[in-house]
C-alpha cells in the first residue's frame, strides 16, 4: 500500500469510530495499522507495537492464527451464510451454541447470536421485557444500570450505558437519550468515589444505591438489573468484592433478572471463563462478544437461562434478530477460537500466571510520583495517574486530561493502551509472555516518566 495516499483517503472518506475527526485530519490521517502477529500490530511507518488492549479488549488468542483463517475459508466455501428466519438454521450456529450453554456449566443454555456486543444488549433489553409482558407482569419495564457503564452505541447501548458524553450526543431531550424506561445509579469505582470509606462499606452502599434505586420506582415496575461484572470502557473499574453479591441477593429479594454484561470480562479476561465467576454470581442472562471469536470476525451472544426461554415460548413468536445471526462463518471461526483457548489453557494461565504477574509487576508502579492506584484483575488493569498521590487530586479537573496524554507517549514508546480520563487501562492477548509483560510495565513507567514535567508545567 501507498501509506502516504491511504492517508489522504483516510481523511477524504473514512470516519474512524469513537474518534475526534478533526484531530484525525490535523495529524494528516489516522495511523495505518498493516499487520499483526502474536501479541504485536505494525504500522505503515515501519513501528511494532506491543498491543497492550488487544485490539479492542478482544483479541484473546493473538494475532495470526492460521486455523481460523482455515476454518473460515473451508465454512465459506461449504455454507457462507444462510440464515436462521425460515426455521432453518446451520451445524456451526447450533454447536456454538452447544459449547456456549456447556461452559455456563449448563445454568444458562439456550444461545442468541447477533454480530456485535450492543446488538446483544438490544436483544437482552427486547427480551428481558418480553419476558414480563409474556408472564403477564406488564409493569416490569425498567433497567437499572450504572453511571459511566458502556453497553454500546446503538440506542438502547447508549441508554444503559451510562456515559454522559453519549446520552448528550444525537438526541439529547428526557425520554429520547436515554431512552425512557432505563435508570443508572453510581458505580462502584472506589478510588474515586470512596476513598473516605472503607471498600466493604463502600461495595454495600453501592449495592444499597440499587436497592434504594427499586424502591423509588416500584419493584413491581423493575424488569432487570445490568451491569459488567468489572467496568472496561469506564476505566477497568474493580468493585469491592462484597458488591456483587449483595447486588444478586438484592435482583432476588425483588424477583428482578440480573444480566451481566460479559463483553469484555467473557471468555478468560479475568482468570475465569465468566467475569461473573470471578465476581461471585449467577446471572439470568449474560450477553458476550470480543473474545468469542477473538475479534477475527464479527459476532455476539446472549446466553439465557431455560427459565426465561419457558416463558418467552408460551408467548408464541419473539419477533426479534438479524440477518447475521447464527452466520455460519462467524459461528465456525467462534468455535475454533474456543478450541484454542481451551486446547492452550488460557483460562487457567491468566487465572494461575500471567495474570497474577501482571498484578505483581503493576504493584511495582505504585511507587511512582504519578500514580495513585494500580489495579488488575486477571490480564485487565488500569493505572490511575494523580497529582497528588495523598489527596489523589487529577490533572485537569473532574474529568481528567492525564490518561491521553500518557497513552499517546505509550504509543510512541511502542506500547498500545487506553487512556480512560486520567486513567491509562490495558488488556493484553491472552497469550502474552511474562517477558511480554515486563516490556509493557517498563514502557508504562518510562512513558510516565516522561509525562510528568509536561503534566506538572
Ligand atoms: N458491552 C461492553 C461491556 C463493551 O465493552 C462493549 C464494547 O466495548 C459493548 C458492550 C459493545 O460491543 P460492540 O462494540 O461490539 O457493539
Amino acid at each position: 500500500y501507498d501509506i502516504a495516499e491511504l492517508r489522504r483517503l483516510d481523511i477524504a472518506h473514512h470516519l474512524p469510530a469513537q474518534a475526534d475527526w478533526q484531530e484525525i485530519e490535523d495529524l494528516g490521517g489516522s495511523r495505518i495499522i498493516t499487520h499483526a502477529d502474536g501479541c504485536y500490530i505494525h504500522d505503515g511507518d515501519g513501528n511494532r507495537i506491543l498491543d497492550g488492549m488487544a485490539g479492542l479488549w478482544c483479541v484473546n488468542v493473538g494475532y495470526g492464527r492460521d486455523e481460523l483463517a482455515e476454518v473460515a475459508r473451508e465454512q465459506m466455501l461449504e455454507l457462507p451464510y444462510y440464515n436462521s428466519f425460515f426455521k432453518t438454521a446451520n451445524a456451526p450456529a447450533i454447536l456454538l451454541a452447544e459449547k456456549i450453554a456447556s461452559l455456563t456449566g449448563g445454568r444458562l443454555p439456550h444461545v442468541f447470536f447477533n454480530s456485535s456486543g450492543s446488538e446483544a444488549n438490544d436483544t437482552i433489553l427486547r427480551m428481558v421485557r418480553h419476558y414480563w409482558q409474556v408472564k403477564g407482569e406488564h409493569s416490569r419495564t425498567i433497567v437499572i444500570s450504572r453511571h459511566n457503564a458502556y453497553h454500546g452505541s446503538t440506542v438502547a447501548g447508549v441508554s444503559m450505558g451510562g456515559m454522559k458524553v453519549m446520552h448528550g450526543q444525537g438526541f439529547p431531550a428526557p425520554g429520547i437519550l436515554p431512552m425512557a424506561g432505563i435508570e443508572h445509579v453510581r458505580q462502584p469505582y472506589w478510588y474515586n468515589e470512596g476513598r473516605d470509606m472503607t471498600p466493604e462499606d463502600f461495595g454495600t452502599a453501592c449495592a444499597q444505591a440499587i436497592e434504594d434505586k427499586i424502591l423509588e420506582v416500584g419493584p413491581e415496575n423493575v424488569a432487570a438489573f445490568i451491569g459488567e461484572p468489572v467496568q472496561g470502557a469506564g476505566g477497568v473499574i474493580i468493585p469491592p468484592a462484597n458488591y456483587w453479591p449483595q447486588v444478586e441477593a438484592i435482583c432476588r429479594k425483588y424477583g428482578i433478572l440480573l444480566v451481566c454484561d460479559e463483553v469484555i470480562c467473557g471468555f478468560g479476561r479475568t482468570g475465569n471463563i465468566w467475569g461473573h465467576e470471578t465476581v461471585g454470581v449467577k446471572p439470568d442472562i449474560i450477553a458476550m462478544a470480543k473474545g468469542l471469536s477473538s475479534g477475527y470476525l464479527p459476532i455476539s451472544a446472549v446466553a439465557v437461562s431455560a427459565e426465561i426461554v419457558q416463558v418467552i415460548k408460551t408467548g408464541g413468536d419473539f419477533v426479534h434478530g438479524y440477518t447475521y445471526s447464527g452466520h455460519p462463518v462467524a459461528s465456525a471461526v467462534a468455535l475454533r477460537n474456543i478450541e484454542i483457548m481451551e486446547r492452550e489453557g488460557l483460562f487457567e494461565k491468566v487465572r494461575n500466571e500471567t495474570g497474577p504477574y501482571l498484578a505483581e509487576k503493576l504493584a511495582t508502579l505504585r511507587d511512582h510520583p504519578l500514580v495513585g492506584e494500580a489495579r488488575s484483575v486477571g490480564l485487565l488493569g488500569a493505572v490511575e495517574v494523580v497529582a497528588d498521590k495523598a489527596t489523589g487530586a487529577r490533572f485537569g479537573g473532574a474529568e481528567g486530561t492525564a490518561g491521553p496524554m500518557v497513552r499517546d507517549i505509550c504509543i510512541r514508546n511502542g506500547l498500545m493502551v487506553r487512556g480512560i480520563r486520567d486513567s491509562i487501562v490495558m488488556c493484553p492477548p491472552l497469550i502474552i509472555t511474562p517477558s511480554q509483560i515486563d516490556d509493557l510495565i517498563g514502557i508504562i513507567r518510562t512513558s510516565l516518566d516522561e509525562a510528568e514535567p509536561k503534566l506538572r508545567a
